[in-house]
This record gives structure tokens, sequence and C-alpha cells, in this order.
């Protein structure tokens, strides 16, 4: 079935949350703004459609006419292994243009296209695995907001909030720059501590903190986290430095996961496998190039014997959490005591990931990724088309 054509809306939507100098989100704290977000289209012959969602700096008119539409236009959308090696192809001449990214918001289209084509969940084409998983309740970054996330009992309230809600696994992300006092290690451990005493033994609970942590810094933290029976540690260093993590994951008992952001997709996921430098393998389907890509790291990890946490919420993780069997966790959030996440976003008619009192998210039935698209407001709001 070939692929006629690719367009992409921009539209406006309201939103509470705003982002800080390394982009990290908080709880904004006046009035609701107003955010843009990309509605990629993938349009076969016959009509059929398939839709992903996106930045749109990201999918910007120069990525599509120059990489995408050349790729994708008149091709099978069916042969999704062949169209994204075509993009990561192209990739190697676009000076850094056509991102990962990128081909993973092109190439979700093609399996939400799919999925939608032939009836079926995209977890059923991957693989078919599960209909529910835990959810870890994962929150912002710290802030320096009143009743937010500025103190360590702000988030031992918040984790109590999280455990009434149904979460039976909680991440912190704590304080980084530019909150004023950050990074601390000290005051790291402290928020852990006080989220601990909180919730009690029977509550998963993990860190990902400052990225920017000195080995020695690093090992304290996660010296304190055995001790507070913690899950996993998680980016405590730059990931560019395979050595650190070899080093850190060598004198730690408490699990190491990782990468999450290091470029490379399943590639440099390899070597940190090989080389011991994490006991979790990490990876997003938007980081890594897509679900075929994330998938390859899960499997990579499979074939290592360990698991592959898979990193962010939204349709399409949540579609490969559903067609794998090595991983314990969903990440839903992030969360902040100001936001609601169980509010329905505008552009959908319901969520993605809804989550019952017990904890588990149940996956949608709804063919391709699941997303109950509200196409009318979509269109309603578009600003721009191309
Ligand atoms: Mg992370």
């Amino acid at each position: 079935m070939k692929i006629e054509r690719i367009a992409v809306h921009v539209f406006e939507h309201p939103t509470r949350i705003v982002r800080d100098s390394a982009g990290h989100a908080h709880a904004g704290t006046g009035a609701p703004g107003k955010a843009r977000l990309a509605l990629l289209r993938l349009v076969t012959e016959d009509g059929a459609e398939g839709y992903a969602f996106g930045p749109p700096e990201v999918i910007r008119p120069f990525v599509l006419d120059s990489f995408v539409r050349k790729s994708l236009v008149g091709q099978d959308a069916f042969d999704r292994e062949r169209l994204w090696h075509d993009l990561v192809h192209r990739q190697r001449g676009s000076a850094g243009q056509l991102t990962d990214r990128a081909i993973s918001i092109v190439e979700q289209a093609q399996w939400d296209w799919a999925g939608r084509k032939l009836g079926l969940p995209v977890r059923k084409l991957l693989g078919g695995f599960r209909d529910k998983v835990r959810a870890y309740g994962s929150t912002m970054c710290g802030d320096e907001q009143p009743g937010g996330l500025a103190t360590p009992e702000d988030y031992a309230r918040f984790a109590e909030k999280l455990v009434a809600r149904g979460y039976k696994g909680i991440k912190i992300h704590t304080w980084m720059p530019p909150v004023a006092f950050a990074p601390d290690p000290r005051r790291d451990v402290a928020a852990c501590a006080a989220v601990r005493e909180a919730v009690g033994p029977d509550i998963a609970l993990m860190l990902d903190g400052y990225h920017w942590y000195s080995r020695t810094d690093a090992l304290y933290i996660g010296r304190a986290l055995e001790r507070l029976g913690f899950a996993w540690i998680e980016e405590p260093m730059e990931e560019e430095s395979i050595e650190s993590y070899v080093w850190l994951a060598g004198q730690l008992e408490l699990p190491v996961v990782g990468p999450e952001s290091l470029a490379g997709r399943f590639l440099s996921r390899a070597a940190w496998a090989r080389e011991g430098a994490c006991d979790i393998l990490r990876a997003g389907a938007p980081g890594t190039g897509g679900i075929t890509s994330c998938l390859k790291v899960a499997h990579l990890a499979e074939a290592f014997g360990m698991n592959c946490e898979i990193h962010g919420n939204g349709a399409a993780n949540l579609q490969v959490v559903g067609a794998i069997r090595n991983c314990e966790w969903y990440e839903r959030g992030l969360l902040h005591p100001f936001i609601d996440y169980d509010e329905v976003p505008a552009w959908l008619n319901s969520l993605t990931d809804p989550m019952d009192r017990e904890g588990f998210v149940h996956l949608p039935n709804r063919p391709g990724l699941g997303e109950d698209i509200n196409l009318a407001y979509i269109e309603a709001h578009t600003v721009e088309r191309y």
C-alpha cells in the first residue's frame, strides 16, 4: 500500500507546564499558557491514515521536504524496517538536521497506520505480551515553589498522595540547576530518605537526579539509596562516559539503569551491556529513533539477561511495554502537586494511559497506537499546516 502524502498540522493547546533553561518541565504558577504540538498524518493511496504527535520544530518543513517525503512517498507503508533504514541512511548527510526524534515521529505514524489498517493495537503487531502494566509515578524535577517540590518534606507529602492514588512505585526527580541550591547530593539523599519514611518499605522507589555529578558524589548517593532499599539509580553522571558507569556499577549493589539520553540507539547500548556499565538497560521510542529501534534495545537486553525499562510516558512507549517481557514498569508522568495528570489533554477524547486504583495502567485496545485523538479540536486550533 503506497504512501501518498505526509502532512503536518501544528496546533495550539492550553498548558500549565513551563520549562526551565535545561528543558525540565515544572508546574507554572500563573494562568495557563499556550503550547504548540504537531500532528503528523501519513496518508496512503487508499485514503487510510496513521498519526503521530511530536514537537513542531523537530518535524519542521525543511526536515519533511529534504528527507522524510523523499524517503517515504511512493513506498509501501508496510515496509517499516526498510523505510527506517532508509531514513537512517539519510541522516549521514543531513548535518544533524534529521534527528532520531524526527525519525521516531515518522515511524510511529507508520506503526499507527499499520495497526489501524489491520484493526489491531500496535503491541499485537510487535509481539503482544501483556494488556496491563504497573506504573511508577515519575515526579517533575524539584523547584523552589512553596507547596510544590521545594523541600524533602514536599516530596514526602506528595509521595503519600501518589500511594493513595494507587502507585506502587515512585521515581523522584530531584533538584537541578537553575534551581538556586542545586545540585546538592545531601539534599537529594534527604529527599529520598523522607519519601522512604513516608511510604514505608513496600513501595518501589527510584532516583533520577542531577545528571552531571562526579563519580564520588554518585557513589555517595548510590550507597545511601542502598540503605534506603531503592530499586534503582538513574543517570547520575554524564552518559557519554561509559567508564564512569562501569566504575559506579562495579561498586554498587543498587541497580544502575541507563543509558537514557545517550545517542547511538541500540549500537551504543550494546557496549553498555557488554561492559557492565548498567544492570538494567534503558530506551524510549522517541529518543532512540522510534518503536522499531526501541524494540531492538529491549531484545538486546533480553539476550544479556537484563531488563530494559522504557523511558518516558506516551502511546508509543506504552505499546513497546505491552510487547516485551523484560520490563517491570511504565513511567507515568511527569507528576507535580499542582498538576492533575489524570485530566484528559485537550487534543484527546480520553487518556492514553488510564491507571486503576491498584496502580495498573490498562493498555488501550483501539487499533494503532491507541490514542483517542480529537481531530475536530486539532482542526479548530491548527495555526500552521505543511
Ligand atoms: Mg530519566
